[in-house]
């Protein structure tokens, strides 16, 4: 026998190179084991056969009925023209309809003679039918199976004939005896796991006996999946880190003390504590630091970024702290500033808008070390920004931040080691999904909020219940609180949000004559922008209409109060980040989801996991679960693009601990796969690695 898995797909009977073509464009096959790995979506009995009698509703999804063509009849002419039968099981009578390869088919069934249509019935003027149904004879070789498969399939392969019948013929074929398949997993695991063989796993996948044998089967292929995508990345950060030495912080020092003691306005939570122990370990490692801070909105993470900087200093080093807009730059500016000036630390403000002068001036203070701490935006980054001695770079709202822009941070220092790297994000990212996807990332987690908060109360409102929301507002505002509403602004409508922003600012001035209402959108010049958010975050205006531009990070705690218009065009994630707007301060505050009255039950479900909670973590797996994890904000601009065919991030979570698990351990005994019983395993991950990342280009 041979391994015939890598060979071209024309080598089967029924596919040419015009088929091949098509499957390679559409579905990514292109040989044998590719076929093998294009899974079911779904599986059918194909012993449940359904009466036309019985149908009921005004549509039948995914039906098999049994019987007889007992008429055709083509109607119209040229390209309108369609073919109907007549069908009968014996219960009821039910019309077929063909659109296309008309002559064809008239020709292949026979009238009289006992077929298996499968499809999808529609009820018309109290009529049943039904459009190009899959048909089979009873007696076929994929008959005598328990399930039958049903793939994914395009629109154009379906045009070109191919369905699901005929990929599991196809299919049927590779699983013949010819067939050998290595056994790609390490014999001991699969021992210890009692997982099946790779060939017989991937033979019931495709026809399945019974459930329990297809059960396995698919643990075992997300179990592969998921181990070989670990293997990598584990084997990418061992590289990574026994090459990259890192700067030893070995001393706590006076910055840190004085500040500790002095300074510092509030107990640390825990959670700050302990996420602060985890970074001096690293910066004390001889290793260069990479590490995801995670907290939710509001769990008080510049604290540890000042703190962790305060080392720096200590151990002679400058710091930096990059955000992804001027406004949080300039906020984090005055926060640290005022905390850190009283322990004697040098620091300023770098951003685009920096007068030249003065830029010149901060770029000479960097240069020969008369600045300790630089607050910024990209403006860090460019290359006319050089370091005497930066030991630690901080990247605040990482989503924002590229890859690349963070390698850049590296080169800072001529000739010396990089600095260390600390990324924050209130993105929350699920734990399943992080260890993934920042593989190379060690990650800490802030799990507390700071005491005292009181958890936002979230309601879903109806535009018709528009006079009601504004008189809860007013209720807010007549206390001295401040509210921001919020519109969406999306690239393709552009014109008509700004207009719809518009419009709502002047409604919110009319209904609150006496307040002053500020208002900030991504058009406005930048000057502009800052003069309306200061207006805001200083009190002067009581009201902030705004786009999705004060998403991240502004600081206003007297805001209790945030409208959304719209929610229903948001993902999850952005609602919970700017809802985390509200609730800073120790007062009750208020999340207020605008919607129009007629949405889909899908939609409404969707906000309700918004009144239903405030933990930032919930709402990220119920996104993750509801999108899946190729949209989740801030994964894609990882760098990282991986595409699992049959494993779930979202809902695989225990196969994908044991994976790294056993991922982990096989690479302790066999750092470079070079033992025999890892050969297979080897050459598999070779493979899956050349049509996937490289990871070497990752930072
Ligand atoms: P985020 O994690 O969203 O960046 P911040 O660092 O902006 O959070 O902190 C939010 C607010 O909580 C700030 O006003 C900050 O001063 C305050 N804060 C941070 N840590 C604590 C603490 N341990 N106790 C009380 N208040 C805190
Ligand atoms: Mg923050």
């Amino acid at each position: 026998m041979r391994d015939f898995s890598h060979l071209n797909l024309t080598y089967i009977k029924g596919i040419g190179p015009k088929r091949a073509e098509l499957l390679k464009k559409e579905l990514g096959v292109e040989t044998a084991l590719d076929l093998l790995m294009h899974y079911p979506v779904n599986y059918l009995d194909r012993t449940q056969i359904t009466h036309i009698a019985n149908f009921y509703g005004e549509e039948m999804n995914s039906v098999q009925i049994k019987g007889r063509f007992i008429s055709f009849n083509t109607v119209g002419e040229g390209a309108k023209s369609r073919l109907t039968a007549i069908f009968s099981d014996g219960t009821a009578l039910l019309e077929v309809v063909w659109f296309r390869k008309i002559k064809e088919i008239r020709k292949i069934y026979d009238l009289n003679k006992e077929y298996i249509l499968f499809g999808s019935a529609k009820k018309f003027h109290q009529k049943w039918s039904i459009i190009h149904p899959e048909i089979d004879v009873p007696d076929a070789v994929t008959a005598q199976q328990g399930f039958r498969s049903v793939y994914p399939l395009t629109e154009k392969l379906r045009n070109a004939g191919i369905n699901s019948r005929i990929l599991m013929k196809w299919i049927s074929v590779i699983i013949s005896e010819k067939f050998e398949l290595p056994e790609v997993i390490p014999l001991r695991i699969l021992k210890k796991r009692n997982f099946p063989s790779r060939a017989q796993a991937l033979k019931d996948i495709h026809f399945p006996t019974n459930k329990d044998a297809l059960n396995r089967a698919r643990e075992r292929m997300k179990y592969e999946e998921l181990y070989f995508l670990q293997l990598d990345i584990i084997k990418y950060t061992q590289t990574r880190n026994k090459d990259l030495k890192g700067y030893r912080f070995v001393r706590i020092g006076e910055y840190f003390n004085n500040f500790y003691r002095i300074a510092l306005p509030f107990q640390l939570t825990e959670a700050q504590k302990r996420v602060i122990r985890e970074i001096r370990q690293d910066v004390n490692s001889g290793r260069q630091m990479n590490r995801l801070l995670q907290g939710d909105v509001g769990s008080g993470k510049t604290m540890v970024a000042l703190m962790v900087m305060l080392i720096a200093l200590d151990n002679g080093f400058q710091a930096c702290l990059m955000a992804p807009t001027e406004i949080l730059a300039q906020q984090h500016f005055e926060t640290l500033k005022e905390l850190a000036s009283q322990c004697g630390v040098t620091i300023a403000l770098l951003t685009g808008s920096t007068r030249k002068k003065e830029r010149e001036e901060i770029h000479d203070k960097l240069l020969n070390g008369d600045l300790q701490i630089i607050v910024g935006t990209h403006a860090l980054i460019e290359d006319t920004v050089q370091f005497k001695q930066l030991g630690l770079a901080i990247i605040d709202e990482q989503h924002r931040f590229g890859v690349v822009q963070r390698a850049k941070l590296w080169k800072k220092n001529h000739g010396q080691l990089p600095p260390h790297v600390l990324v924050m994000t209130a993105t929350p990212i699920p734990r399943t999904l992080a260890m993934t996807v920042y593989g190379d990332l060690e990650v800490s987690v802030i799990d507390e909020l700071p005491p005292g908060r009181k958890p936002i109360e979230t309601v879903l409102r109806y535009e018709n219940q528009r006079n009601q929301v504004y008189a809860s507002l007013g209720r807010e505002l007549a206390k001295g609180r401040q509210a921001y509403i919020v519109y969406p602004l999306i690239e393709e409508n552009e014109k008509l949000d700004l207009k719809s922003l518009e419009e709502g600012y002047e409604l919110i001035k009319d209904t609150f004559p006496h307040y002053k209402v500020a208002m900030v959108h991504g058009r406005m010049k930048q000057a502009e922008k800052d003069w309306q958010m200061q207006l805001f975050a200083s009190g002067q205006a009581n009201i902030l209409v705004a786009t999705t531009v004060i998403e991240v990070g502004v600081n206003v705690p007297n805001a209790t109060t945030m409208i959304i218009e719209n929610a229903e065009r948001f993902g999850l994630s952005q609602l919970h980040q700017l809802r985390g707007r509200v609730g800073r301060g120790g007062d009750q505050s208020h999340c207020i989801l605008m919607s129009k009255i007629k949405i889909a039950k899908e939609t409404r479900k969707r906000l309700e996991i918004m009144t239903s909670t405030t933990d930032g973590f919930v709402v990220a797996e119920a996104d993750l679960k509801l999108r899946g994890p190729g949209d989740l904000e801030g994964t894609m601009q990882s760098g990282i693009a991986f595409d699992l065919k049959i494993a779930s991030l979202a809902t695989d979570g225990q196969i994908l601990q044991i994976a790294r698990d056993d991922a982990k351990d096989t690479l302790d005994r066999d750092p470079e796969l070079i033992l025999t019983e890892h050969i297979e395993t080897k050459k598999e991950l070779l493979s899956r690695n050349n049509n996937s990342i490289d990871f070497s280009r990752i930072s």
